[in-house]
């Protein structure tokens, strides 16, 4: 077999321990790699580089499209860039799926059942990092959903449990409140389930979804998130599991892949043989699977399920009572290369198929065709800064403010009706939200738009955002605001 190019980091702290673990109990394995050295992290960040990557370590994930990377360390203070979020977004890898599985009776947990896949969607929601300061007190970040993003993750987590023989695949969202963005990715959730019927779906609000996943994760399977429920809930999972230093995870896109560990770099346990490399190796299983070494990603899951079986434990999964031994990581790898062709006898046995070879990367996807919506512009929102004490008084301002009909229909202060017949009790800020529309007929064009800022302008009002509304194919492209 020819040996397959892979990028390795090393990686901060525990990193260059756990990586040397992993690689020794792979290689021993059989693990047909060869291991291309990339330099990313802490040394790169303080050398200046404000990415913590060099175009060289660039330069070899690209051609080898295999990126296995050990926890960094991103150095305290403003200006530097999560690596982890820069190589997801440059790369396109959409899908983070990490495996949240409990190992009872050999780590202590207090779900012995659980088993459930995480699937995170990694490149939208307000991760994009699109933030503003628009007034004296008020900053924003923007939440973008987008349709075929969500439609890419869904389809994933459906494709994802067909391969690995999941039964349910569940969605966390929270579109009780945000109609729009989480009210899209719900609804192409029920579109893309239908293409499964075999497979068993169901929808959660993420408040009441995660507490019930942390109080009883028996009842889930795979369960798929946007970018900000997915980050908090993967870890939440990992750790009632029994420990995060045992999970590892993937970052999978079209054209390449990152594998590693769900920790961090654990500065404090640098350096003294201590760290567990459990996390990191679970992750180089889950890259064998992804190069077509199956056979060789079971010899290794095995092994290790055995030694964990056989009370081998790193200190911080040992447990008094439960535990033979409390080794250090040199000794965990050295027990679990003992065991390799040894399967459990109490856990359950992995069996990886060659069909799941290149995992679901590798299967074509297809996007739901969509038609474009006939889409007509009917006014617009004009967010100011003002620091005037009443909407009533800003309303007043805005009378003479119009423009072929166009013309000032409500005013929302942090998305609250003020204006018409606002409530006195409503706090406001500086920030005011000032919605025109037309009552005519007129059929607005961008042109009044720009005459509207023009007048604005003229009175001397600070506009710090406009946004335009639309209706598509009849349907309106804007939410009304509380008390409307
Ligand atoms: P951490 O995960 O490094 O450590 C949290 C706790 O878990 C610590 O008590 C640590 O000792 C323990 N721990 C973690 N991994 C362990 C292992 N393999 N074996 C034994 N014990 C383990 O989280 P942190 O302290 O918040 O972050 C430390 C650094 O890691 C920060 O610089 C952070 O930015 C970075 N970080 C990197 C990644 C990544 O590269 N993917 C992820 C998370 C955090």
């Amino acid at each position: 077999m020819s040996k397959t190019p892979i990028s390795v980091a090393h990686g901060d702290g525990i990193g260059p321990e756990i990586m040397d673990a992993t690689l020794q109990i792979i290689l021993e394995a059989g693990a047909e790699i060869e291991i291309e050295k990339v330099a990313v992290g802490e040394q790169v960040y303080l050398s200046g580089n404000t990415a913590g990557i060099e175009a060289d370590a660039w330069e070899s994930i690209r051609r080898t499209k295999v990126f296995l990377k050990a926890p960094i360390t991103t150095p305290q203070g403003g200006g530097y860039k999560s690596l982890n979020v820069t190589v997801r977004n440059a790369l396109g890898l959409y899908a983070n799926v990490r495996p949240c599985v409990a190992y009872h009776p050999f780590v202590d947990t207090k779900h012995p059942g659980m088993d459930i896949v995480i699937v995170r969607e990694n490149e939208e929601d307000l991760y994009t990092g699109i933030e503003h300061r628009q007034t004296e007190q008020m900053v924003q970040s923007l939440k973008l959903i987008s349709r075929p993003g969500s439609e890419k993750i869904i389809r994933y987590a459906f494709e994802y449990a067909q391969l690995y023989n999941r039964k349910k695949v569940t969605c966390f969202i929270k579109d009780n409140i945000m109609k729009m963005t989480d009210g899209l990715f719900h609804k192409v959730f029920d579109e893309v389930a239908k293409e499964y019927p075999d497979i068993e779906n169901e929808s959660w609000i993420v408040d009441i979804g995660a507490a019930k996943m942390a109080d009883t994760p028996e009842a889930f399977d795979v369960i798929v998130l946007p970018n900000l429920y997915g980050d908090i809930l993967s870890d939440v999972a990992a750790q009632i599991a029994g420990s995060v230093g045992l999970a590892g995870s993937c970052n999978i896109g079209q054209h390449a892949a990152m594998f590693e560990a769900i920790h961090g770099s654990a500065p404090r346990r640098a350096g003294q043989n201590m760290a567990n490399p459990s996390g990191l190796l679970l992750g180089a299983v889950m890259m064998l699977v992804h190069i077509g070494q199956s056979k060789v990603a079971e010899r290794v899951h095995n092994a290790w399920l055995r030694t964990i079986e056989d009370g081998i434990h790193t200190y911080d999964i040992y447990t008094e009572g439960v535990s033979k031994e409390k080794v250090g990581t040199k000794e965990f790898a050295q027990a679990v290369v003992a065991r390799l062709g040894q399967k459990p006898q109490t856990l359950k046995t992995v069996t990886y198929k060659a069909s799941d070879e290149g995992g679901v990367a590798s299967h074509e996807m297809h996007l739901i065709e969509s038609v474009r919506a006939i889409k007509v512009l009917v006014g617009v929102d004009v967010f100011l800064d003002w620091t005037g004490t009443s909407a009533n008084e800003l309303a007043e301002k805005l009378t003479n403010i119009t423009v072929k009909g166009l013309e000032l229909k409500i005013i929302t202060n942090r998305g609250v009706k003020v204006w018409p017949e606002g409530m006195a009790e409503t706090f406001n800020t500086d920030h005011w939200r000032c919605r025109f529309q037309t009552s005519n007929g007129h059929k607005v064009t961008h042109a009044d738009l720009v005459e509207l800022l023009g007048k604005f302008a003229e009175a001397g009002l600070d506009f710090v955002e406009i946004e335009s509304l639309y209706n598509f194919d009849g349907v309106q492209g804007y939410t009304q605001s509380y008390g409307q």
